[in-house]
């Protein structure tokens, strides 16, 4: 069974839940999301308690903010790699730096209102290394894939379908890019390139971002 992808819209952030034999959701959203998160499940028929793990592709606030409501709703476990996991844990907030000159402003900009946020703190459960994490326990067939660069800790999701949730190791539309691209933040760009090229060999041809719609794979190829 080809596992369905649901984007659900939590704040800034596209979350994504896998839905193959096992349900899976990728991303915790913007803090104080629980709400959107509740609408979101309801029209797709799910109960949140059917959702057995939650993978944080990384730890910036708008991927973890609403981790902590969603785990203690579902009772899923949480798994975000190892160099990441206290940003969870201890509520910290770090912003990579911009890339391009629009990342450069918009990084500025969202410095600004970063004192406001807040992100409610919880367990990880299953920390990640820096090998592949199997999903078939889930009922899902794919894998967690350590993608660094955009954050040292960032991780994707891909599926055997060649399907791939990259959090932010890309970014599509407004206002962070024009159209389907590398990201205008990031700690590490040659990272980000070797990570890109990990995902292709691996057989990633959708990209499913957390900013903005799903994309060919071929607008990365181009862009490396
Ligand atoms: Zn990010
Ligand atoms: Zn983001």
């Amino acid at each position: 069974m080809r596992p369905r992808i649901h984007p659900i819209k939590l704040g800034v952030d596209h979350c994504y839940i896998i839905h193959g034999e096992g349900i899976i959701m990728v991303d915790g959203g913007a803090p104080n999301q629980l709400k959107n998160f509740l609408k979101a499940v309801e029209r797709l028929s799910i109960r949140p308690q059917e959702i057995k793990l939650i993978v944080l592709t990384h730890g910036h606030w708008d991927h973890i903010g609403s981790a902590k409501e969603i785990k203690d709703l579902t009772g899923a476990k949480v798994a975000m790699h190892q160099q990441e996991k206290h940003w969870l844990e201890k509520s910290l907030k770090p912003l990579p730096p911009g890339v391009t000159l629009w990342g450069k402003i918009f990084g500025r900009i969202m410095g600004l209102f970063m004192p406001l946020v807040h992100i409610p703190v919880t367990h990880v459960d299953m920390v990640l290394g820096d090998g592949e994490f199997p999903l078939s326990g889930y009922g899902v067939p794919g894998k967690v894939v350590h993608t660094p660069g955009h954050s040292l800790g960032s991780v994707s999701v891909l599926l055997e379908t060649g399907d791939a949730l990259v959090g932010d190791l890309a970014m599509n539309g407004f206002p962070l890019r024009s159209g389907p691209g590398l990201p205008i933040f990031a700690e590490d760009m040659q990272k980000v390139r070797e990570s890109w090229r990990l995902l292709m060999d691996a057989g990633a041809e959708t990209i499913y971002p957390a900013h903005g719609e799903p994309f060919s794979v071929d607008f990365i190829r181009k862009a490396l």
